[in-house]
């Protein structure tokens, strides 16, 4: 038999929890069971004193999100509030002394020496060793990098190449829940301009494309968070610029990617980052530059294998459109990888596509496995 001390349930405090990855991380830990066998409270920056969700531990009120002793009394602490709550808390929470662990979605700890980016079915090793070390920082990767990761990370770890560049179609979610609803109501500012004309079929698809510029270039057009059309168009920016002329997006695939995976020497990652009219899946196409040539079935069986997510798809029309799209993805935990090929560029030029839900593998999902790690570790 164990000590009282082992049987003792951890506290766990949630923060963040009714945002956008919040809500998924709570459905997600109720849909596993992450709530049994662990205490947890509910905090909020805004709506301390009503009442927490009932995930099983009966009646409950919120917490105060900036109660750094209401905090320190947790021994684990997973916050999906963001990035400004992380820098105002975090080191006044470290500061006083407390020693729990600390595990968020926002990128502000991302690079921090102490923090490691989690993905365990990648780094799982590296996320060990960093516990035996002491660590307590425990922070999720940018969504794109967790995605290409989940993907494509066997090829990294193989040591097969030499560089990679990706060209992501980005989801509006990435942006936050109110350009979610941005993107719909601009689709639906388009249809309900264009419906007298899409109701006849004899309209001429000019007739239509004019109807729809004008509505893209109209005053009463909602891109106020956008700060553009993204439905019927695409978005080549996101995030700010850095002093190489990269977006922080971008910027985020190299030093992420490569800290993940503990790359030395970095293998370069480069490429654009575009936002597309997608709701919560981002999608990519890359192109890696293969240390040598790879026999293309080798690629597809170490992809295959790599993780349990991960699937290859056939290089066909029919299996692309049905299973490789944010379309066909979003709400999963899967992983599809395919238009592979050997690129005209030579034989160790390798194409491929990759797409994935950015609440789940991109947010929520490594937090709530990270978690559950912790806890079983202990
Ligand atoms: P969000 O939806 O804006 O929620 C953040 C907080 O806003 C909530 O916890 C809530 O805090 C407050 N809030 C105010 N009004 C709300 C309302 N009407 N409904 C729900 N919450 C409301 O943020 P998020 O998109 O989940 O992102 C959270 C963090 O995760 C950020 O650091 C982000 O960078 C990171 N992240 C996001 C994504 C993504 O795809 N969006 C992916 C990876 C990482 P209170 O209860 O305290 O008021």
């Amino acid at each position: 038999m164990g000590s009282l001390e082992e049987y003792k349930m951890k506290r766990v405090g949630l923060v963040g929890w009714r945002g956008m990855v919040g809500s998924v991380l709570l459905d997600r830990m109720r849909i596993e069971g992450d709530f049994e066998g662990i205490e947890p409270v509910f905090f909020s920056t805004s709506q301390a004193g009503q009442v927490a969700p009932d995930v099983g531990q009966g009646d409950a009120l919120l917490l105060d999100a900036g109660d750094l002793s209401a905090l320190a009394s947790c021994d684990l602490i997973l916050t999906c509030q963001g990035g400004d709550w992380t820098k105002s808390t975090y080191p006044g929470l470290r500061a006083q002394g407390w020693s729990g662990h600390w595990i968020d979605a926002a990128s502000a700890l991302r690079m921090a020496n102490e923090a490691v980016i989690v993905l365990d079915p990648l780094n799982l090793e590296g996320m060990k060793q960093a516990l035996s070390a002491g660590g307590r920082t425990w922070v999720g990767g940018n969504c794109t990098v967790s995605l290409m990761l989940m993907g494509l990370g066997a090829l990294f770890q193989r040591g097969w190449v030499q560089w990679m560049t990706s060209m992501t179609y980005q989801a509006a979610s990435g942006a936050g829940a109110r350009n979610m609803r941005e993107l719909v109501a601009q689709m639906n500012k388009i249809g309900d301009d264009a419906k007298s004309l899409l109701d006849d079929p004899a309209t001429a698809a000019l007739t239509l494309d004019s109807q729809v510029s004008a509505s893209l270039k109209s005053r009463t057009f909602p891109a106020a968070l956008f700060g553009a059309p993204l439905a019927a168009s695409v978005l080549p920016w996101i995030d700010t610029l850095q002093p190489d002329g990269s977006t922080r997006e971008e910027w985020k695939g190299h030093v992420e990617a490569n800290k993940i995976l503990g790359l030395q020497p970095e293998v370069p990652i480069d490429g654009l980052c575009v936002r597309v009219g997608a709701m919560r899946s981002h999608a990519q196409a890359v192109t890696v530059k293969l240390n040598r040539d790879i026999p293309l079935a080798d690629i597809e069986a170490l992809l295959a294998e790599s993780t349990p997510w991960t699937s290859v798809i056939p290089n066909d029309k029919a299996q692309s459109l049905s299973r490789l799209t944010p379309a066909a993805v979003s709400g999963t935990l899967d992983i599809p990888v395919g238009r592979l090929r050997k690129l005209r560029m030579g034989p160790e030029f390798l194409g491929a596509f990759t797409v994935g839900d950015q609440l789940l593998w991109g947010a929520a999902e490594p937090l709530r496995r990270t978690l559950r790690w912790l806890l079983e570790s202990n």
